[in-house]
């Protein structure tokens, strides 16, 4: 099968394979990835005038673009209130309405080129899993006085008028936030990128790149292409070829599931179309596709574990823990991807040498990230701005060598144990509360 076995490649638009790389081709830009960074990185670059070529070692958005929560909203991978406490409030305005770009990006694509079977469908409630009020209404003010950015604060009984479960407490709903078919985007956008002139070749792994200071070789088992400028967006699954981009980032695996038709109760239980999250440290994210079934996502480990039936059984836990009503439901499918983390939590993007870009490491926040960043690259080669140095703070940082996953595993291991700390005091309070 050439992708794996998830719910967006068993709802996929038609899409033939494209040809390998073969022989010598010579283009302006060569991008490594055909993920969402580095399909808007060419969108980006033609729409410029610049020829390119794309080199994925599988398939168009064979990555994490194309087997993710599909969940489209602004923001990072780190908390923009932890940018601002890095970086102050000046510059985390800039990055958050970066982060706001991205997602209007893939919103605006949708529209103008009229992107089918997307399933864009509107709406974000942020669920908290104790009681947190005060947090909440002064996050929502904070949101809304520094950023611009309007959040809209729910009472318990509101959270639970969506979401029947007694598992969450108060929450925030973001109406700018979006769900999509993040599969069908990508392929959509390939296809667009293919009718512009950009060479996309699949099954095409780039085993190096070579350099003269000036031209740049990407080489593949069967081929080679020169340009002047390379961007790599290898994502979660850079290998070798680079080597300053591969020591900077842990490949960190996250997990999904699909659950079988659930007919009426799907409503019972989840009664809007929105995506629904929780503050969990690692949180748990889902929605409702096709009417009824649950896309749930959850759960981070360094070791990717890809047995369907183990995750369906660990993944089924932790669904069962907000819904037990669906302890007994079939689970469809379960697969997992591989998301690039930096230490900072923040994308690398960079210039390592004249001509050679890094574009990567957007975590578990990566559609929107992915889009403006991808972007951000173009526009630096086309000489129509220097946004990307906005991320320049955050630039490669060794991440630990064998150490590094270990170190990973336990400050998740930690994080776990806190969030169940802070859940079960809710239970002790309401257990000492009923007797
Ligand atoms: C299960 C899961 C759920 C997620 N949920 C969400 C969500 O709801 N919202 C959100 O914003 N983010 C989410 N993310 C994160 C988001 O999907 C990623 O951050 C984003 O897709 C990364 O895009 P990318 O283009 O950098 O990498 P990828 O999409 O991983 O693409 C990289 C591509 O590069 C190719 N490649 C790598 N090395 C080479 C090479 N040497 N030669 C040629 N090709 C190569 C790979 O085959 C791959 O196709 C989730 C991720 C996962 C795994």
């Amino acid at each position: 099968m050439l992708y794996p076995n998830t719910y967006y490649a068993s709802t996929a638009i038609a899409n033939s394979p494209r040809e390998a790389l073969t022989g010598d081709v010579k283009v302006d830009v060569c991008i490594i990835g055909a993920g969402i960074a580095g399909l808007s990185c060419a969108l980006a670059l033609i729409e410029q005038g610049k020829s390119v070529a794309i080199l994925e070692r599988e398939a168009v958005a064979w990555g994490a673009s194309g087997r993710n929560g599909g969940l489209v909203m602004a923001g990072w991978a780190k908390g923009i209130a932890e940018i601002e406490k890095q970086l102050g409030l000046a510059q985390a305005q800039q990055l958050f309405s970066l982060s706001s770009r991205g997602v209007e990006l893939i919103r605006d694509n949708i529209d103008q080129y009229s992107l089918s079977h997307c399933d864009v469908k509107g709406g974000q409630l942020q669920a908290t899993r104790y009681p947190q009020r005060e947090k909440l209404q002064a996050q929502q003010r904070q949101m809304a006085d520094k950023y611009q950015y309007s959040l809209d604060f729910l009472e318990t009984e509101q959270v639970r008028e969506i979401c029947r479960t007694k598992r969450y407490f108060e929450g925030l709903y973001s109406a700018n936030a979006f769900h999509f078919h993040p599969l069908n985007y990508c392929l959509g956008l390939a296809k667009v990128l293919e009718k512009k002139g950009v060479l996309i070749f699949e099954n095409s792994g780039v085993d190096k790149v070579t350099s003269d200071g000036i031209n740049h070789r990407a080489v593949t088992t069967h081929g080679h292409i020169d340009c002047e400028q390379i961007v790599f967006c290898g994502g979660g699954y850079t290998g070798d070829e680079a080597p300053s981009l591969k020591r900077s980032f842990l490949p960190i695996a996250t997990y999904m599931l699909l659950t079988e038709p659930l007919g009426d109760l799907a409503q019972q239980l989840i009664t809007r179309p929105i995506s629904i999250m929780d503050d969990r440290r690692a949180a748990d994210y889902y929605r409702l596709v096709e009417g009824d079934r649950l896309l749930w996502g959850s759960r981070i480990t360094t070791r990717n574990q890809t047995d369907e039936q183990c995750l369906a059984a660990i993944l089924r836990k932790d669904l069962c823990s907000v819904y037990p009503e669906l302890a007994s439901v079939k689970v469809d499918k379960s697969w997992s991807g591989l998301m690039a983390y930096a230490g900072h939590k923040m994308p690398i993007v960079t210039q390592t040498q004249p001509g050679q870009w890094l574009c990567s490491a957007f975590g578990g926040h990566g559609l929107n990230t992915g889009s403006v960043c991808g972007t951000l690259v173009a526009e630096a080669i086309c000489g129509i701005n220097r946004d990307y140095l906005q991320l320049a703070p955050f630039g490669c940082q060794w991440n630990g060598g064998a150490l590094g996953p270990i170190v990973a595993n336990l400050t998740y291991q930690y994080l776990r144990f806190r969030d169940k700390v802070q859940e079960s005091g809710v239970k002790s309070r309401v257990i000492k509360f009923r007797f």
